[in-house]
């Protein structure tokens, strides 16, 4: 495994009276290419101990809600008995993430972490790292390339960070290699063991008012790799053509599965480049999604810490923006109408439909929706917040790097300034207007509308 994968993140020492190595599993939730699992095998191999896989599960976590927590929980069973199947202890335990590792690290020989990109779960990680008197490794195993060997600083745009990544892509993009776990000793922990997300749910004291959507998805490895590959086989030649389209299905649908880290997308492109040549159009398209874009989302956190606030956009955007706050606004929404889908615009209620119903809104939707924010608020700060608010309590990809700087982007971060006008200032438009002349927009609003 490439060396600028692991970090330590503490100085501590090994403790050699430890009984196994544990792996607290938190942003990578899959068995298959999982570095910091690899990892920890390759420690305990070394050391002659077996590997603790432990997962915590909380019910304090942001706009908890039975929605996005039932997918998880039907992707970490099959996870779990995955892991088992190679001879891994794997235990569940209902306990917050820092308390969780904490707990089980006394008897542990060193911890290994998945690396996380947002301020929540990096704090969880260095709270732990402070507290525990064991070595802990970090593992990178959410991008292709980590993200400090393409930069050490905020890269501005996405034209930068495709150039930056020419190179160092192949060179990380085939670095993963499964091991055997010599010692399988089964360790005698308690855990929860329900087979049922919905047992899980039971005890968990979240919000239970909001829709769970296995209809449209359902979590899982498994679930991931038949839509991974019904994508190659059927929507990917035609990506570069139709993945903006609204009213076609050509996306690829992966967002939730890798937002719970149920598939790696280093596993995406090593199985489309098995059936495409790299150079293809679509594949060029779909890169520029999957790596470019997402990994520069990775970056913006990383490197932002006001990533998920108004503050974090660049200053010329917040100049432009606050320069135009006193213009008229043609109408101003609270945020009941907005979550309920009650505004003037059949386009933007079709889009917050397709998010309340099915847990997804097509990429395309999501920019036009963030937009009209800015034009229905009074201040680009209050427009920022609802779209944060929404975005995470609704769609099932959301609390992720992609999601706040999605919405950052529709601020101005990522993109130049464009022609001046009303309310924008600089910021690039959106108007309805696009959406009729470029696309069948009445066929997604007919979708959506009669559903409810
Ligand atoms: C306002 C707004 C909010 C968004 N919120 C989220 C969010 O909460 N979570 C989320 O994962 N994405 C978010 N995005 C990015 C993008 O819309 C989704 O990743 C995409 O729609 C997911 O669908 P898919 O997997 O079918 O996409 P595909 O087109 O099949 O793309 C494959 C993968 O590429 C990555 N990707 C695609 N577009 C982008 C992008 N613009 N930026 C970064 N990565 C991208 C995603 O990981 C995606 O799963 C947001 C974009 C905007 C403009």
């Amino acid at each position: 495994m490439r060396k600028e994968r692991i970090n330590q993140l503490n100085d501590k020492d090994f403790n050699f009276s430890g009984k196994y190595v544990l792996y607290c599993m938190e942003n990578a939730q899959r068995e298959d290419y999982n570095h910091a699992l690899e990892f920890a095998i390759q420690i305990a191999n070394q050391y002659t101990k077996p590997v603790v896989v432990a997962f915590f599960i909380t019910d304090k976590y942001k706009y908890s809600n039975q929605r996005y927590y039932r997918f998880m929980l039907e992707g970490i069973i099959k996870t779990k008995n995955q892991i088992q199947k190679r001879g891994i202890n794997f235990v569940i335990k209902k306990d917050d993430f820092v308390n969780g590792c904490l707990s089980l690290s006394k008897d542990a020989f060193c911890i290994v972490f998945d690396k996380s990109y947002l301020k929540t779960q990096r704090n969880w990680r260095y709270k732990v790292a402070e507290k525990s008197d064991v070595k802990i490794f970090e593992v990178e195993t959410d991008v292709i390339v980590p993200i400090e060997v393409v930069s050490k600083d905020m890269v501005p745009y996405a034209y930068i960070y495709r150039k930056k990544l020419e190179n160092l892509f192949f060179e990380f993009l085939y670095d993963y290699q499964k091991l055997e776990p010599k010692i399988k000793t089964e360790i005698d922990l308690e855990s929860l063991n329900f087979e049922e997300p919905q047992n899980y749910l039971d005890i968990l004291n979240i919000d239970k008012s909001i829709s769970t959507v296995e209809k449209y998805y359902k979590g899982g490895f498994d679930e991931a790799e038949n839509r991974l590959k019904d994508f190659i086989e059927r929507k990917l030649s035609y990506y570069k053509e139709f993945r903006s389209d609204p009213s076609k299905d050509y996306q690829s649908n992966l967002s939730p599965y890798l937002h719970f880290g149920q598939i790696s997308s280093q596993k995406i492109m090593v199985e489309i480049l098995k059936h495409y040549d790299f150079q293809d159009e679509n594949i060029q398209s779909f890169y520029n999604e999957a790596v470019v874009w997402r990994e520069l989302a990775r970056n913006f956190c990383y490197y932002n810490s006001f990533y998920n606030y108004y503050e974090g956009i660049p200053e010329w955007a917040k100049k432009t923006l606050e320069e135009h706050l006193s213009d008229k606004r043609e109408y101003i929404y609270d945020i009941d109408i907005l979550e309920n889908a009650k505004t003037h615009d059949i386009y933007w209620n079709a889009a917050q439909k397709e998010l309340l119903i099915t847990g997804k809104m097509h990429n395309y939707m999501r920019m036009y929706w963030a937009k009209k924010l800015i034009e229905w608020t009074d201040h680009p700060q209050k427009a920022f917040d609802i779209a944060c608010y929404l975005n995470d309590k609704y769609e099932l990809d959301g609390r992720d790097p992609n999601g706040y700087a999605g919405i950052s982007w529709c601020f101005g971060t990522h993109d130049r300034p464009w022609t001046e006008r009303k309310i924008f200032g600089k910021i690039r438009y959106m108007n309805d207007k696009g959406l009729e002349r470029k696309f069948d927009i009445h066929k997604y609003v007919k979708k959506w509308i009669t559903t409810l």
